[in-house]
C-alpha cells in the first residue's frame, strides 16, 4: 500500500506518518529529513537547500525528484511507503506517477490533513523536538512530563527547526498556497483524494485515517 500525506506545514504530517509505520509498517520517505540530513552532513547539495528551506522555498524539482526516485527504488522490497512531504508541485506529483508506474506500483490513497493557517503558526512556532530519539513536543501543547527530559528516552537535549520561525513559516505557507495545493485537483480526478481535519487530538485523526486504510 502506497500513501501519500498532503497537507500545510505543521498539518501534523509527520507525527501521523510515525503512526502509520508503527501501524502498518510501511517506510516513511520523508522529503525534509532528506534534506534535513543533506543539510547536517554539509554535501554540496545540503549548503544550497539550507538557503532555500531558511526562506521558506522549496527545492528545485529535478533535485527533489531524483532524492525520492532513489529512496522508492530502496524501498521497494516493503510492504509500501508513505510519502510525508512528496509531492509538492505538479511537475513532482506528475513525476511520481512516472516513478511508480515504471515498477507497477501506485499511489493507493492521497490523505489531505486540512487545518487552518492560525493554527499553523502557532503550532509550527512552538514546536521542538529530542535530539535523540526525535519525539516531538510544543511548548504549549506537549510538554514532557518531567521539565527537560524526553519522556520516551531520557535524553535532556532538544532542538528546534531553524525554519519554525513566524517569518520562514509565513513563506512555507505561501509555497504551500501557490505551489502545493494546485495539485490537489490532480488527485481528485483520479478520485483518490480523501480529505482529514487535521485539528483533532493526534488519536482521532489517526483514527479517521485508519478508517480510510481499513476501508471503514
Ligand atoms: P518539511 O520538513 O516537509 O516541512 O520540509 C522542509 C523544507 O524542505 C521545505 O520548506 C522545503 O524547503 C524543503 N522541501 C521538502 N520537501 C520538498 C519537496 N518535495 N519539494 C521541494 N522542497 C521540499
Amino acid at each position: 500500500m502506497n500513501l501519500i500525506l498532503l497537507g500545510p506545514p505543521g498539518a501534523g504530517k509527520g507525527t501521523q506518518a510515525q503512526r502509520l509505520v508503527d501501524t502498518y509498517g510501511l517506510v516513511q520517505l520523508s522529503t525534509g529529513d532528506m534534506l534535513r540530513s543533506e543539510v547536517s552532513s554539509g554535501s554540496d547539495l545540503g549548503l544550497r537547500a539550507k538557503k532555500i528551506m531558511d526562506e521558506g522555498q522549496l527545492v528545485p524539482d529535478d533535485i527533489m525528484i531524483a532524492m525520492i526516485s532513489g529512496q522508492i527504488d530502496a524501498a521497494s522490497a516493503s510492504d509500501g511507503i508513505i510519502l510525508d512531504g512528496f509531492p509538492r508541485t505538479t511537475a513532482q506529483a506528475e513525476a511520481l506517477d512516472v516513478v511508480l508506474g515504471a515498477k507497477g506500483l501506485t499511489v493507493d490513497h492521497v490523505i489531505q490533513l486540512e487545518v487552518d493557517e492560525d493554527a499553523i503558526v502557532s503550532r509550527l512556532s512552538g514546536r521542538f523536538s529530542c535530539a535523540a530519539c526525535g519525539e516531538g513536543y510544543h511548548d504549549t501543547y506537549a510538554r514532557p512530563e518531567v521539565e527537560g527530559v524526553c519522556d520516551k528516552c531520557g535524553a535532556k537535549e532538544f532542538t528546534r527547526r531553524s525554519d519554525d520561525n513566524a517569518h520562514t513559516v509565513r513563506s512555507r505557507l505561501a509555497a504551500y498556497n501557490k505551489q502545493t495545493a494546485p495539485i490537489l485537483p490532480y488527485y481528485l480526478e483520479k478520485g483518490s483524494l480523501k480529505r482529514v481535519d487535521g485539528l483533532g487530538t493526534m488519536e482521532t485523526v489517526f483514527g479517521e485515517i485508519k478508517g480510510i486504510i481499513d476501508g471503514v
